[in-house]
């Protein structure tokens, strides 16, 4: 029965059943908890389904019998039954922008603007409310409007004619300006496009207020950055949603010197509750201070990791600023964008290569990804290396003959599950018949015995690792749609999508050691909710409540106290972990 708007109250629970045993061991080697009851999955292959675990000074010391985990019981072990729900590893999404999603949390939500006045309209409510002198937003998609076509600023400049407005489109690579924040970022006709950007113009030669890939630095530039407060003030906000969500280790997938510097300053006081391992933006002068000192692990107790670059070689499909072999079906004589060029990639992975630091780039098209991997394969040979774990973020669009070449290279293919459900409706269009099947290739990619660390690559899709789980055995959205699944011969199976969301995603961050299954040794880090991913039909996955996020063996979520908070996001952003109100 699904019980709407029911919630269980975890700590209620843990208050009637945790019980101190009185065992004889001493207290000062004694577990400090013990889970029993629940179905456990360990994502461990030596004990895949343990009965019980003991947790002491934030680590797993026991993880197997009852009784075995019995015996670390003392005077002041807390002991939990679970009965019957089931207990996952704290989940990694491997590819998240944790900065973005916090100052995304302030912005104008536009996700699912069914039209142009709508996003005008949700503006306009939000710029009576908001104090900022900049009005900002994102994830508006014109591909859900009628005709499809990209919007222009008119309407928007006209509602708002003296305060800047910068809405980004959903896939974070166009943004739409109106003309006050054109005036003040200098735009007009005359403004010449840069490398790898487009200004679109109208017939009559003028700005239409949308600007693609390299081009959005002219407008974002004008933008004030935001300052140390604000930053902290949303990364609290980002790790507080990503606990919800049952996450308690990301990979930051592009970070900067003022971002890093919060993240210190948080591991320093103790707030930085999340194990982040951060990818350094592809900027020369943190590049060449991080490649002189080298690489940070673990820092904070395991909390921050510095030890990978992050690159962009193209832009997303939906903008058509991927970098494809072939024109796009839909646009002939379009090929894309290309960002950065293969000599760029290749001469900062093997600087990588000389300072221990591993390459993560952004490819989305079939061209971008072969010049990835064209760029890979020429660092890695002049540079022989065993454990590179290079990484091709999203790898979205593959030429059939190169899928091999990841698993002979030894490249970890970094994709987001749900980004197929966000593109299917028009990805076709944009591929054509043919070239389409090697998108979202997931089977294919792990038939060839790589690994796929899976992530959402949020604030471009929400923080929700319901969707990521559902999306990776289904292929089908949040509705179950399209029934039979989109190019379903893709799917990962059940155990595949568990690990892709757990020790797949420490693997690809050189953390297999430390988090991403319950074993002994390893940070206390799980995730209870109440139903078991491994047996539910698909069609019960979205309605999946996340109930507790424990980091380190504390409890860091706890569902029975975030009511309200979830209620409005739910609505806000078309439901999110455990929540369907
Ligand atoms: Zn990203």
């Amino acid at each position: 029965m699904r019980r709407k708007g029911f919630l269980f109250s975890l700590a209620a629970q843990s208050a009637a059943t945790a019980t101190t045993a009185g065992g004889a061991r001493a207290s000062d080697d004694a577990a400090d908890l013990i889970v029993r009851g629940a179905t456990i999955h360990s994502v461990d292959p030596r004990r895949p389904s343990p009965e019980a675990f003991a947790v002491r000074e934030g680590r797993f010391i026991e993880v197997g019998s009852l009784e075995a985990a019995l015996r670390h019981a003392g005077s002041r072990t807390r002991v939990l039954d679970l009965s019957g729900r089931t207990v996952l590893p704290g989940l990694i999404d491997s590819h998240l922008h944790l900065m973005g999603v916090g100052l995304d949390l302030q912005h104008v939500d536009l996700t699912h603007a069914a039209t142009l006045e709508e996003v005008v309209r949700r503006t306009l409510a939000y710029a009576a409310t908001s104090p900022d002198a900049w009005l900002l937003g994102d994830g508006w998609d014109q591909n859900l409007w009628p005709g499809g076509a990209f919007p222009t600023h008119d309407s928007l400049s006209a509602v708002l004619p003296s305060r800047p407005v910068v809405l980004t489109r959903v896939d974070g690579h166009a943004l739409l300006a109106n003309a006050k924040a054109m005036q003040l970022a200098g735009i007009d006709a005359a403004t010449k496009e840069p490398p790898g950007g487009r200004i679109v113009h109208d017939a009559a030669g003028q700005p239409t207020g949308v600007f693609i890939d390299n081009a959005m630095l002219l407008i974002e530039r004008a933008i004030p950055a935001a300052t140390p407060e604000q930053l902290h003030r949303a990364a609290l906000a980002a790790i507080r949603e990503c606990h919800r969500c049952g996450i308690t280790a990301i990979g930051e997938a592009r970070t900067s010197a003022s971002h890093l510097a919060v993240l210190e300053k948080m591991g320093e006081s103790g707030e930085l509750d999340l194990r982040v391992y951060a990818m350094l933006g592809d900027d020369p002068e943190l590049l060449g201070r991080w490649f002189a000192q080298g690489p940070r692990a673990g820092a904070y107790d395991d909390r921050l990791w510095v030890r990978a670059v992050k690159m962009y070689v193209d832009g997303a499909l939906g903008s058509r600023g991927a970098a494809l072999l072939a024109p796009y079906d839909d646009d002939a004589g379009n090929r894309g964008l290309l960002l950065a060029p293969q000599e760029h990639v290749r001469d900062v992975c093997m600087r990588a290569l000389a300072s221990g630091f591993q390459a993560c780039t952004h490819a989305i098209g079939d061209r971008g990804n072969r010049v990835v991997l064209d760029a890979y394969e020429a660092a890695l040979a002049a540079r022989p290396t065993h454990d590179h774990r290079f990484r091709v973020e999203h790898a979205q669009v593959l030429s059939p003959q190169d899928i091999p070449r990841f698993a002979k290279l030894g490249i970890i293919p970094s994709m987001q599950a749900t980004h197929q459900i966000s593109d299917m409706a028009w990805a076709r269009q944009r591929l054509g018949p043919e070239r389409v099947r090697g998108a979202y290739a997931w089977r294919s990619l792990l038939d060839t015995g790589v690994i796929i660390p899976n992530g959402t690559d949020a604030p471009v899709e929400p923080v929700n690792s319901l969707r990521t789980f559902h999306a990776s055995i289904a292929r089908q959205d949040e509705h179950n749609l399209p029934a039979a699944g989109w190019y379903p011969e893709q799917r990962m199976t059940r155990d595949e999508a568990l690990k892709s969301m757990t020790i797949w995603g420490a693997h690809g961050t050189f953390r297999e050691n430390v988090i991403g299954s319950i074993a002994a040794g390893k940070h206390a880090d799980f995730v209870v909710m109440d139903r078991d991913w491994l047996a539910i039909v698909p069609e019960d996955v979205m309605e999946t409540k996340i109930l507790a996020t424990y980091l380190g063996g504390e409890q860091v979520y706890d569902a029975a106290t975030d009511r309200s908070a979830m209620r409005s996001r739910a609505s806000r952003r078309g439901g999110c972990c455990g929540r369907s109100a």
